[in-house]
């Protein structure tokens, strides 16, 4: 058995970014993947664009039981790192206008190509497919076991290496190879998980009001209400599905919607004006009723820039005749047009789960990681880096800064406890 300085187990985001940084550093390094073809997650991400990282990012862009943890990885390695680190690799990155980072060629495809070629220069050695089905330590050499052949007579492959890192990922979009193997590892080192649930997927609803709006994006303010008590709150681009809510806000709220304690009463809200407070539009329909009474209340609205379809929706839900004249509107009346635009019920009935989600939340207890260095304190020479850890980001490239700025810090404690 060849005995590799350190083996990196997962080839995503995190995985390949260990596996560079430990080249670098001149570890004998073993990348493997239960993949064939790595790298599926960088290339869908960013609507295939790949949202490399963002203008800012810190500890409260993620949920996670150990926010020090999280600061001192983007201390360690932080976005502006990162930047450099791609435009060294060959892939410049531009800023759009959300604060988010792409490549300037709008491809995931240049990201992945880069990482793998880097980690070709950096000597790092990739075997795939290799699914590590469980490990073993003794003596400070840990053994991996492959349910790829490739011993002898046929027998599972073997690889041994000084350390090893946990980089395979949670349970988010299984089809891409990230199926929870890498918590069953860590678990049969002791560790223990925080509950892990879907985040960063899209809800359902049976509402066919809102589910005829399918294809419409607005920008939006999400309110979670638990128990009578608004505990959530997210703004942005909103899009109705033909089976419920998708886009940037519909996902950064739903980890909290599927963590939410259901028998205590979840509700979603929507304002359809974010920007505006609920008094303004109040101030702005009496007006409007006093000045200009003989427009029409569609009139009205539509002035606000809201899609026709949507208007006619949210008139729909006030049970308001969309042909009334303001002048003719009720008090009652002017009350349910103001509810249906600024607290708009949205009612879920689901989510898409791990199949369709972004990330996973929950995962590895970072409780039983050194925070500066992503070592287990169960296991010497054990490193966790990526998603498989109980950390998870809004949509904005933060997940991945994470993967980055984790990796780099695993590979740096790996070399450390090498020398
Ligand atoms: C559709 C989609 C779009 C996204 N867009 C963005 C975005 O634009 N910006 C952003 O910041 N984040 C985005 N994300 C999230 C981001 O992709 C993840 O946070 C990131 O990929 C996690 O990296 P990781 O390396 O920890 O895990 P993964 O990318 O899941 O990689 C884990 C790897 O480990 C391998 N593996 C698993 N188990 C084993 C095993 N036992 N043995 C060997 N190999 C194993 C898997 O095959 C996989 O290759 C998106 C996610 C999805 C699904």
């Amino acid at each position: 058995m060849n005995n590799y300085d350190i083996a990196v187990v997962g080839a995503g985001a995190a995985g390949l970014m260990t596996a560079i940084q430990a080249g670098r550093l001149g570890l004998k390094v073993l990348l493997l993947d239960g993949r064939d073809k790595i790298g599926a997650k960088i290339l869908m991400s960013g609507g295939t664009r790949c949202n490399v990282t963002n203008r800012e990012v810190s500890e409260k862009d993620f949920e996670t039981g150990a926010p020090h943890t999280v600061r001192a990885a983007l201390k360690a390695f932080t976005p502006e790192q990162t930047i450099a680190f791609f435009s060294e690799i060959g892939v410049e990155l531009k800023l759009e206008p959300t604060g988010k980072y792409f490549p300037v060629t709008d491809s995931a495809q240049t990201v992945l190509d880069a990482l793998v070629a880097e980690a070709r220069r950096a000597g790092v050695e990739l075997l795939t497919p290799h699914k590590i089905q469980h490990i073993t330590c003794d003596e400070k050499v840990f053994t991996l076991f492959s349910d790829s052949p490739g011993g002898a007579g046929g027998a599972a492959s073997r690889f041994a290496a000084k350390t090893v890192v946990l980089t395979t990922g949670g349970l988010s979009f299984p089809t891409t190879g990230s199926d929870g193997t890498g918590y069953k590892i860590a678990q049969s080192f002791g560790h223990t998980l925080v509950p892990t649930t879907a985040s960063l997927t899209p809800l359902t609803t049976a509402d066919s009001v809102w589910r005829s709006l399918s294809g419409i994006t607005v920008p939006i303010r999400l309110s979670l209400w638990v128990g009578g008590k608004k505990e959530h709150s997210v703004e942005g681009s909103f899009l109705f599905t033909h089976f419920g809510y998708s886009g940037p806000a519909a996902l950064d709220i739903s980890r909290h919607w599927i963590r939410a304690d259901k028998s205590k009463g979840v509700r979603l809200e929507a304002s359809f004006f974010p920007t505006v407070t609920e008094e303004e539009i109040a101030h702005q329909l009496m007006a409007a009723t006093g000045q200009e009474g003989n427009r029409t209340v569609r009139a009205w609205a539509d002035r606000g820039g809201l899609p026709a379809r949507l208007t006619e929706a949210i008139l729909y839900k006030a049970d308001i005749d969309s042909g009334k004249y303001l002048a003719y509107l009720k008090k009652e009346e002017r009350a349910r047009l103001l509810a249906a635009l600024c607290r708009a019920e949205l009612p879920v009935n689901g989510d898409m789960g791990y199949a369709k989600a972004e990330v996973t939340a929950g995962g590895v207890n970072l409780d039983e990681v050194h925070r500066t260095t992503l070592e287990s304190k169960l296991r010497p020479g054990l490193f966790f880096a990526g998603e498989i850890v109980d950390v998870d980001g809004r949509i904005g490239g933060f997940n991945f800064q994470w993967a980055w700025s984790s990796g780099t810090v695993a590979a740096r404690s790996a070399a450390k406890a090498v020398c």
